[in-house]
């Protein structure tokens, strides 16, 4: 368990760290720049260091640590673990989660339901699905898992569509962890939903923030390519929210890979290795310890 709960937050750093050096680029601007990107190098918009990961894997880490201090009630201290995590004026900040985390003055729901509001109703952005992976590799019961998974998008993000597609991705990451196959957990979870036709057909929208562009791409992705590799390598060369699809692919494909099995010349490139290591072992004793 602990390979796997492992192998799904490397997977987000991974992703995170490789396609960070691609977004907000077209996917001609990176085929005319970098051919095929393979390699976790930095650079790109962010300026980045060879295997430094941005706002998708720090606000992982900040669900993730919320849940280790109080994991029968973390919604709290993830909202402290956000607000600490901002107050360090990290580069690349969402804007819904950049105006809830200024709004927000004593309940979640409320500052993100202003700036849903503020924002003409669309408080629909990738940025809850991208960080909602710790909650299914802590719990192992189904029903606090969902609840919480609910509860930790709407913090942020006011939209039931947001919170939708984090269920239906972290339904997958706990079918995945009970050790069935991802192509099966992939059919059976999006069945009737949104994201159906995207495991046969090319989304035809753009792999930017908007959650249903994102998830769909996902989708694609994790059901066309076969390798971990495969996938972050498609996802960071997709182009527009290249670091965030890249992270929210791998993270479901590092947990079916298994950290021991995850590329070598990927994982070595990570600045926050030791750090997601523990994290992981602290997720896999919580889980241990609450079934
Ligand atoms: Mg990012």
């Amino acid at each position: 368990m602990l390979d796997k709960i492992k192998g799904g937050l490397f997977g987000v750093a991974i992703g995170d760290a490789l396609g960070g050096t691609t977004e907000f680029m077209s996917e001609r601007e990176i085929k005319n720049k970098y051919g095929q990107l393979t390699d976790i190098i930095g650079g790109g918009v962010w300026q980045l260091s060879p295997g430094e990961v941005t706002d998708d894997t720090a606000m992982t880490l900040c669900v993730a640590k919320g849940i280790i201090q109080y994991p029968d009630d973390p919604i709290p201290h993830m909202g402290e673990e956000f607000l600490s995590w901002y107050a360090q004026k990290p580069k690349d900040v969402g804007i819904i989660i950049s105006q809830v985390l200024t709004t927000y003055k004593d309940n979640w729901e409320e500052a993100a339901k202003e700036v849903h509001h503020r924002l003409s109703g669309k408080s629909a952005g990738n940025g809850s699905l991208m960080r909602c992976l710790p909650i299914p590799l802590a719990y192992s019961d189904q029903k606090k898992m969902e609840e919480l998974t609910i509860r930790h998008s709407k913090m942020t993000h006011y939209d039931d569509l947001a919170s939708d597609a984090c269920l239906i991705y972290n339904r997958i990451a706990s079918r995945l962890l009970n050790g069935d196959e991802l192509a099966v957990s992939l059919r059976e979870e999006t069945a009737g939903t949104l994201y159906e036709e995207a495991l046969t057909s090319e989304p035809d929208c753009l792999p930017d923030g908007f959650v249903v562009h994102t998830m769909k791409w996902v989708v694609h992705i994790l059901s066309n390519r076969k390798t971990f590799e495969e996938v972050a390598v498609a996802a960071a060369n997709k182009g527009h929210d290249t670091d965030t699809v890249a992270a929210i692919a791998c993270g479901l494909k590092g947990i079916e890979t298994g950290y021991g099995q995850l590329p070598e010349r990927f994982k070595e490139k990570i600045l926050i290795q030791e750090e997601l290591s523990q994290v992981a072992a602290d997720l896999a004793e919580i889980r241990r310890n609450r079934q």
